[in-house]
């Protein structure tokens, strides 16, 4: 199998999946008062260390969450007071407040900071109640990276304007933006090699948000229930492994595959393009062929690659994302997602390209047949 779908779910790194086992033999509650419990609390904050060092925060400002789905709710409807998000967000930021302002996204994917501005300024003139900016560092389905050092200059220059960051693309990815002051981040397992089920909110700064889950006093009251340490464990095993990550020969092989991909047809659009992107993260549209046509042919060679976000009835709807791109219906149902990995090789994407090239030529010719029987 080919897996080109690393944004969606990474593999599993076999040091984390060690360094789980480690702690999954261990049995205690991390907040027990006796020795059992105290060992497995160690594991815990040794994993928090390490998240914490990655953000340069102290330990007391990492809460462990099931994911950014819940750290993200947990942001968002927590937050007291008004919220701004934008149309580039993933879905669990842009439903989890029906009251949210919407900001727009340009063609490039990348927030309109002129918009932000007059919307803040908007609410401004009505009240003075805490405001949170949510803009994610880095989307899932183009890879386009958000101006987040632009966009907080011009948040400084308001009162009580927060900031909120969805970093799950973005993290052991790149970073320079862990240095920024944002104030609440959050992140997740999966996207880097960690498991499933454990994400975490970083509070940078004291930001008025209420508890989601609330029961014992975990996570210093700020998220009941009893903590995923295993999760935990790996979760952090697997930010350690992202520094040997070798991005620069991602980013080659990603560019290779878009450059003999543009070559072999030139009218394909590379959506996000223009604009600093992820180094392993390519949306591409197959003129004339749906993206669900094209998922089905590369899962039949064994080529796992995405569409975009599947509605609940079933039916595939063109990515909310791109529309507010500026893309129509028809192009947007043309693009699928190829995101690479730590392990992606040269001989996988070669695959890839020719699977692609090859099925493009076929549903052509077929489609100029039909033409041209029509006629
Ligand atoms: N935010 C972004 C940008 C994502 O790509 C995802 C996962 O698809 C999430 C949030 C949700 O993360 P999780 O699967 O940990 O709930």
């Amino acid at each position: 199998m080919i897996y080109l779908d690393h944004n969606a779910t990474a593999p599993l790194r076999p040091s984390a999946l060690k360094s789980m086992n480690d702690v999954a033999r261990l049995v205690g509650n991390p907040s027990a008062a006796h020795r059992a419990g105290s060992v497995v609390r160690t594991h815990l904050n040794a994993a928090r260390k390490t998240i914490a060092d990655h953000f340069n925060v102290s330990i007391h400002q990492v809460i462990f969450t099931s994911g950014a789905t819940e750290a993200n709710n947990f942001a968002l409807k927590g937050f007291q007071g008004d919220v701004i998000i934008n149309y580039g967000e993933h879905d669990c930021v842009f439903k989890a407040r029906k009251d949210a302002y919407i900001c727009p996204i340009n063609s490039d994917g990348v927030i309109k900071l002129d918009k932000l501005d007059e919307i803040i300024a908007q609410i401004r003139s009505q009240s003075d109640k805490p405001i949170l900016v949510s803009v994610m560092a880095a989307n899932n389905e183009t890879g386009v990276i958000q101006p987040l050092a632009e966009m907080l200059a011009l948040l400084r220059k308001y009162k009580n304007v927060y900031s909120h960051c969805d970093g799950v693309q973005m993290l052991g990815k790149r970073n320079e933006w862990t240095a920024l002051d944002l104030d609440v981040i959050t992140i997740s397992s999966h996207k880097i090699g960690g498991p499933t089920g454990i994400g975490a909110i970083i509070f940078k700064r004291d930001v008025p948000i209420l508890p989601l889950l609330v029961g014992g006093g975990q996570e210093r009251f700020h998220r009941a229930g009893t903590q995923n340490t295993v999760g935990a464990a790996g979760f952090a095993q697997a930010l350690k492994e992202c520094a040997q990550d070798d991005w620069q020969n991602i980013k080659n092989l990603r560019d290779y595959m878009e450059q003999t991909i543009i070559t072999a047809a030139p009218q394909v659009d590379i959506i996000g393009q223009k604009s600093d992107r992820l180094a392993n993260t390519s949306c591409i549209t197959m003129p004339g062929v749906k993206n669900t046509a094209q998922q089905i042919y590369f899962d039949l060679n064994n080529i796992m690659i995405s569409t975009g976000p599947a509605c609940s009835s079933g039916t595939v709807k063109p990515s909310r994302i791109l529309i507010n791109m500026g893309m129509d219906e028809v192009a947007a149902s043309q693009a699928i997602r190829v995101s690479l990995g730590w392990y992606t090789t040269m001989q996988d994407i070669e695959s890839f390209i020719n699977y692609w090239i090859s099925f493009y030529k076929q549903s052509n010719h077929q489609q100029m047949s039909t033409q041209i029987g029509a006629q």
